[in-house]
């Protein structure tokens, strides 16, 4: 039934001059998106309003699955678009899509026309009571509503004439590449792939380093990343994903620092690894999953210890999440299930079994000395050595 979309985005609508840019990187990213759907479709603006028109036949709920993945969306409409061909035609159509949308027809409702073309023959209100009468006579159990309507029935005078009363939610957001890229520390957990959503939702153009260590670390563990870098790529378009082999690092800290410490100084190596990363691939921050109390590596003085490390900002939008939040996030962006599987992350075959609380910083600094002679050359081999996966 129907042959186009209209989407609606809130947030973008506001950008005053800039507000053309957010338009076009959305219908970039809405065409991105269907790329991968079935079918043929043109994306186009006209007055303040995107609207996804069909060209051959297509799957409409995998559109719409795919639509709701594209952030800056704010509402999906499938819409029905007819030309004008008189008001009584406008009454058949619309008494048929409702026949069509609505089989007991047995609702509240409330017409809502706006006549974005003023040569209209009839003004808003006219025909707002003009159609109401038409539906009440076609379909006897209904009702007016102005005020909490069970269906607004929206009516849309253009060039051509477009109705519509469902509104199907999309995630919200700005579109992707509107704001920038980062880099996400991507494990294997739970909280990352939520972390790195969280910040991609708000325009952020992500990309991912993994710190792998083989053979502590299986190989699965490391496609569990990957996939898990998947999901996250069908909301964020494609991420470069940057795994480093951490081992020689990991056994050079286990030797030569506290244990209690070797988690806290690990860390510090990550962002420092991280931030190298980032700097050469023009990101403007990190982010991180990582949240107040959640672990002994994030209590406010770990955090402030890994955090003095960095230069570029660190995005940790989890922050004040309880895990259940975090979790709840998850289950819905549909990563939840990967995270949970059972391989165990580079951290778990390192961790002490009373790792520090709150470290001092100083002592920190201190121990890291222990590194000097060849932590530098590791590093640099752990760089060259880079593993560059390209997920979409
Ligand atoms: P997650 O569920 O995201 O794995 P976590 O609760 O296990 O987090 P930590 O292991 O302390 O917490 O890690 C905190 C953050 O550090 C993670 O959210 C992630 O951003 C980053 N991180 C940890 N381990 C790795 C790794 N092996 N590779 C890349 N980033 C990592
Ligand atoms: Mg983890």
């Amino acid at each position: 039934m129907f042959k186009t979309f209209l989407i609606k985005y809130a947030e973008i609508g506001v950008k005053g001059k800039n507000r053309y840019l957010f338009e076009d990187m959305l219908i970039h990213q809405i065409k991105h998106a269907l790329k991968k759907c079935e079918g043929r479709f043109d994306i186009h603006k006209t007055q303040g309003r995107i609207f996804v028109d069909a060209l051959t036949e297509y799957d409409y709920e995998e559109v719409v699955e795919h639509l709701k993945k594209v952030f800056g969306i704010a509402g999906i409409c499938p819409v029905v678009c007819v030309e004008d061909e008189g008001f009584d035609k406008l009454c058949e159509t619309v008494v048929d899509y409702l026949g069509k949308t609505y089989p007991e027809k047995h609702f509240t409702f409330k017409v809502n026309a706006r006549r974005a073309r003023k040569n209209y023959p009839k003004d808003s209100m006219t025909i707002n009571m003009d159609m109401g009468e038409v539906i009440l006579n076609a379909f006897p159990d209904t009702r007016v509503d102005v005020h909490q309507p069970e269906v607004m029935l929206n009516i849309e005078i253009r060039e051509k004439i477009y109705i519509y009363s469902i509104i199907i939610p999309g995630p919200g957001g700005m579109p992707v590449g509107t704001g920038g890229k980062a880099m996400l520390l991507l494990s294997g957990g739970i909280d990352s792939p939520v972390a790195g959503y969280m910040i991609a939702k708000r325009g952020v153009k992500i990309d991912a380093v993994y710190f792998h260590a083989p053979p502590y670390t299986s190989e699965r563990a490391k496609q569990k990343v990957v996939d898990l870098a998947r999901i996250v790529s069908e909301y964020t378009g494609p991420i470069y994903l940057h795994v480093i082999n951490f081992t020689d690092i990991q056994l050079y800290i286990h030797e030569k620092c506290p244990h209690e410490e070797l988690t806290i100084i690990m860390r510090r190596y990550m962002m420092r690894i991280a931030e190298h990363i980032a700097k050469e691939t023009e990101c403007l921050g990190l982010i991180t999953g990582e949240s107040i109390g959640q672990v002994a590596s994030q209590t406010m003085m770990s955090l402030m210890a890994t955090n003095e490390v960095c230069e570029l900002p660190v995005y940790r939008p989890l922050i004040g999440f309880d895990k259940e939040e975090i979790v709840e996030v998850s289950k819905k962006i549909g990563s939840y299930e990967t995270s949970i599987l059972p391989f165990e992350d580079c951290c778990t075959i390192f961790v002490a079994k009373h790792p520090v609380t709150k470290p001092n910083v100083n002592i920190i600094r201190r121990h890291e000395h222990n590194l000097d002679e060849q932590i530098e050359e590791l590093v640099k081999t752990a760089l060259d050595t880079e593993e560059l996966i390209i997920v979409e």
